[in-house]
C-alpha cells in the first residue's frame, strides 16, 4: 500500500454499520471506502455487491474488510477474504463458535494478513482508566449488570435469538469483554442460568457465576427484557474502594466519587487500530470473552420461559 490509503470493503450494512463503522470511517483518513457487500442493504454511491463473493471479484484492488454481518456465517466470509489476501476486521462477537475463529486466525497468520476480533466496550472512555486503578487492588467481589430493552437496540433482529445468534450474551460478551480487560488475574466459569423463550433457541436472560483469580466471587445478570432506565454497569469491591463503571464503560467512580470519563470514540479507535494492525500485518485476537460465552453454555442450566415476540 506505501502510505495509500487502506482500500476497504464494508460486508453487512445494518444497523452498527449505519450507526458506527460509517461515520468512524468517514472520519479516518487511513481508509477509503471502496465498495459494500449486503443481501439487500445498499449506501448511495459506493459500488455495492449482495454477496463477499461478487465484492471480491469486483475489481477494486481491496486491501481489507470489515465485517458487520451477524455472528453466524461470518466464519465463511472471513474465510474467502482472508484466501483473497485481504486484511479482516470482525465485529463482535468474533465468531458463532471458538473453532472457526481459532482456525481463522491461523488462516490469517498463514496468509500474512491482519485479523482484528474487535471488541469495541473496550475502547469506552473510562475502560483504561478502570483497568489501571484496578491493577494494584486486591479484588473481594464483583458485580455485573447488563440490562437493555431488546426492542430498543435490536428492533426485529430476529438472528439474534437464533441458534448462533447469543440471545442476550450479544450484548453480554460486550461485559465480557470489558471485565477481562479490567480485572487482574483471569475469570473462569463456574454455573450459569439461561432463560430461554419457549420460541426461541437463545437465551433472553441469564445469571453467571465466575471466579477471578484464586477465588473471588463475580456475579453477571444478563437481562434483555429491561425496560426503563437500562443497566450497563460493573462494580468492584477492592481493598481500596469500590468502584464502579456504568454506561458500558463510559463512565467511572470510586467510592461514588466521579473520574474523569466521557466523549464516546469506540469505533475511531477501533479504526485506528485496525490500521496499525494492517501496517504490521499482524493479527490481535484475544478469545477470552468468547471462551466464557461458550463456557457459559457448556455448563449452563436452561430454563424455558414465557414465548418472546419483537
Ligand atoms: P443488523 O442490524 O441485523 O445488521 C446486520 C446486517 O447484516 C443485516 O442488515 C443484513 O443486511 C446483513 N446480514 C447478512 N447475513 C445476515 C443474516 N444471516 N441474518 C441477518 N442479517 C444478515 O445487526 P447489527 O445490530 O448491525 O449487528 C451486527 C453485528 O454487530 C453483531 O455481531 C452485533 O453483535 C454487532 N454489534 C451491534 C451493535 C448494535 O448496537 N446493534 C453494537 C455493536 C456491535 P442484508 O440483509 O442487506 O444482508
Amino acid at each position: 500500500m506505501n502510505g495509500a490509503r487502506i482500500r476497504l470493503g464494508l460486508v453487512g450494512i445494518g444497523k452498527i454499520a449505519r450507526d458506527q463503522h460509517l461515520p468512524a470511517l468517514a472520519a479516518n483518513s487511513d481508509f477509503a471506502l471502496v465498495a459494500t457487500a449486503s443481501r439487500h442493504a445498499q449506501l448511495p454511491e459506493i459500488p455495492a455487491y449482495s454477496d463477499i463473493e461478487a465484492l471480491l471479484a469486483g475489481g477494486h484492488a481491496l486491501d481489507a474488510v470489515s465485517l458487520c454481518t451477524p455472528p453466524a456465517g461470518r466464519y465463511a466470509l472471513a474465510r474467502a477474504a482472508i484466501e483473497a489476501g485481504l486484511h479482516v476486521m470482525l465485529e463482535k462477537p468474533p465468531g458463532a463458535t471458538v473453532s472457526e475463529v481459532v482456525d481463522l486466525a491461523q488462516r490469517a497468520e498463514r496468509a500474512g494478513v491482519a485479523l482484528f476480533a474487535t471488541w469495541h466496550s473496550r475502547e469506552a472512555a473510562s475502560v483504561d482508566a478502570a483497568r489501571d486503578w484496578l491493577s494494584d487492588k486486591r479484588i473481594d467481589a464483583v458485580r455485573i449488570d447488563w440490562r437493555e430493552d431488546i426492542r430498543v437496540w435490536h428492533p426485529g433482529q430476529e438472528w439474534i435469538l437464533a441458534e448462533g445468534g447469543f440471545g442476550v450474551f450479544d450484548p453480554g460478551i460486550n461485559a465480557l469483554s470489558i471485565a477481562t480487560a479490567i480485572l487482574p488475574e483471569a475469570l473462569r466459569i463456574v454455573s450459569s442460568e439461561l432463560r430461554v423463550p419457549a420460541n426461541r433457541a437463545a437465551p433472553i436472560a441469564a445469571t453467571i457465576h465466575l471466579i477471578h483469580g484464586g477465588a473471588t466471587p463475580v456475579t453477571a445478570q444478563f437481562d434483555f427484557l429491561q425496560t426503563g432506565p437500562q443497566t450497563w454497569d460493573i462494580v468492584v469491591e477492592t481493598d481500596g474502594g469500590i468502584l464502579r463503571l456504568s454506561d458500558g464503560g463510559s463512565r467511572l467512580s470510586i467510592d461514588g466519587d466521579a473520574i474523569g470519563g466521557g466523549g464516546d470514540a469506540e469505533y475511531p479507535r477501533l479504526y485506528r487500530r485496525f490500521a496499525e494492525l494492517v501496517a504490521q500485518r499482524k493479527g490481535e485476537v484475544d478469545l477470552r470473552p468468547l471462551m466464557l460465552v461458550a463456557d457459559a453454555f457448556l455448563v449452563g442450566r436452561s430454563v424455558t420461559t414465557d414465548p418472546f415476540d419483537f
